[in-house]
């Protein structure tokens, strides 16, 4: 069965590195972001934005515990509530991107290593939808 990422954009599959996030990087003041799609630069103005594969693992920044599910119907199941929901900074850039964060709410805490993960969401025709989060790093 073919996978495909719900943002087809800024989550794709490499067969050398797997699954990685696409941001942006401006080639005059090397700004990175993750999830627009600016004309130019938003710190700068610089027109030339380039895509990057974003680094695969971070920290929680910041964090809050979802207990209500989103309203109306959706196709995914996941996640179920409660469910983290934050900011995680990514490891060397210092980027920071608003995920759910695929830890028991009971034991996130702001500063915990987390790394990129992909989460099965729907079946749509004859393919795997696929998003991203974001979980533990186990030792
Ligand atoms: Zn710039």
């Amino acid at each position: 069965m073919a996978t495909r990422s719900i943002a087809r954009d800024f989550f794709v599959e490499d067969l050398d590195r797997g699954w990685s996030l696409v941001g942006t990087r401006c080639r005059s003041c090397h700004e990175q972001l993750f999830g627009r799609a600016d004309p130019a630069c938003p710190r700068c103005a610089g027109p030339d934005l380039d895509p990057v594969l974003l680094p695969a693992s971070g920290a929680v920044w910041a964090y809050t515990v979802q207990r209500n599910p989103p309203p109306g119907r959706r196709r995914a199941t996941t996640p179920t509530v409660p469910y983290a929901v934050g900011l995680v900074e990514l490891d060397g850039i210092g980027l920071r991107i608003l995920t759910h964060i695929d830890v028991d709410p009971e034991r996130v805490t702001v500063g915990l290593p987390v790394r990129l993960a992909v989460r099965e969401l729907y079946h749509e025709h004859d393919e795997l939808v696929v998003g991203f989060a974001f979980e533990e790093v186990l030792s």
